[in-house]
């Protein structure tokens, strides 16, 4: 090491190279904890607005670190998708939803389907769509049990090829959500063409409802833009009743957000779902 001046080693040449170092460890804790189980899902709840019925759940990835505590998927996701870990902790959680959905139906609970979240990566591995369907069937769980949220950013990237993918997909009765729709860049031609089922409005459409006319103005059109290409909407991120209420106003089909339910573990989504519709 070098010297910093008196009595003082530099250990770190500069924050960057800190910042790998540290990058490196998370890695290393990662892949350990990949073997050793210490990944967790919550799931929230998407509920119908014509009737309040929980017409799925969301699966999101939480990581039980021994060190850190628990952490949220946007402090390790960025090192995940760099290192490629991704993949096997993405289908990780394909498994484990599948597992859930199962044991939910022993124990009496029916969750009508699970959304998992697919990253770029995992979208674009060979084979996506068999190893998808492959995990599916060594559950026991039937397809349409499973909804994949994609970005949009990840569906416009390479247009050629998502149609392949989401064809196959539709074949074999998994339907594919555009996620965080209004965020990227999503070309209003190709999207017509693109065989997707839902469109998932970002949570920052929702952020200044009812009051900004702006987004109400937005929201309503984007609602009437995916209703037209045949397309069900999914509006994130309602956190009060005059927000789920301007959004029921604006014709949205299904709503996710805080005012229905926080992410939750299995034990606790279970009694919810057992306990019949929410507000
Ligand atoms: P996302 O897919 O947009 O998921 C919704 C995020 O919004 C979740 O954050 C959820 O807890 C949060 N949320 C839901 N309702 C509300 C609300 O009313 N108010 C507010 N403020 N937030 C709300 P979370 O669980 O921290 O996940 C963050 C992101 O990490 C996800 O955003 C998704 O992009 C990614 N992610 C989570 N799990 C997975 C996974 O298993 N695989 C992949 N590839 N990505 C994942
Ligand atoms: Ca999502
Ligand atoms: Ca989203
Ligand atoms: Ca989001």
């Amino acid at each position: 090491a070098k010297k910093n001046g008196r009595n003082q080693f530099r250990l770190f040449s500069d924050p960057m190279n800190q910042r790998v170092v540290e990058r490196l460890a998370l890695e290393t804790e990662m892949r350990f904890s990949l073997e050793n189980n210490e990944f967790v899902l919550d799931y929230q709840p998407l509920v119908e607005l014509s009737t309040g019925r929980v017409r799925g759940v969301e699966a999101l990835v939480r990581w039980q670190n021994p060190k850190r505590g628990l952490m949220m998927p946007d402090s390790f996701l960025p090192v995940a998708e760099k290192s490629g870990l991704i993949i096997p902790l993405g289908f990780w959680v394909l498994e484990e939803s599948c597992r859930q959905i199962k044991l939910w139906e022993k124990q009496g609970m029916s969750v009508e389907r699970v959304a998992v979240n697919l990253s770029a990566r995992q979208m674009w591995e060979e084979n996506i769509v068999d190893s998808v369907a492959d995990i599916i069937s060594k559950t026991g769980c039937r397809c349409d049990q499973i909804e994949l949220e994609l970005t949009e950013t990840v569906l416009m990237s390479s247009v050629e090829k998502t149609v392949k993918i989401l064809s196959h997909l539709a074949e074999l009765g998994i339907e594919v959500s555009m996620d965080d729709f209004g965020t990227g860049y999503s070309s209003l031609y190709y999207l017509r063409n693109l065989p997707f089922h839902i469109i998932k409005v970002d949570k920052s459409f929702v952020d200044d409802l009812p009051q900004d006319a702006g987004s109400v103005s937005l929201i309503s059109s984007i609602i009437a833009f995916a209703h037209g290409l045949g397309k069900k909407t999914v509006v994130e991120g309602i956190e009060t009743q005059q927000q789920l209420e301007c959004v029921h106003s604006l014709g949205g089909d299904v709503a996710q957000g805080y005012y229905f339910a926080r992410p939750m573990n299995p034990q606790k989504i279970g009694k919810l779902l057992a306990s019949g519709p929410t507000p």
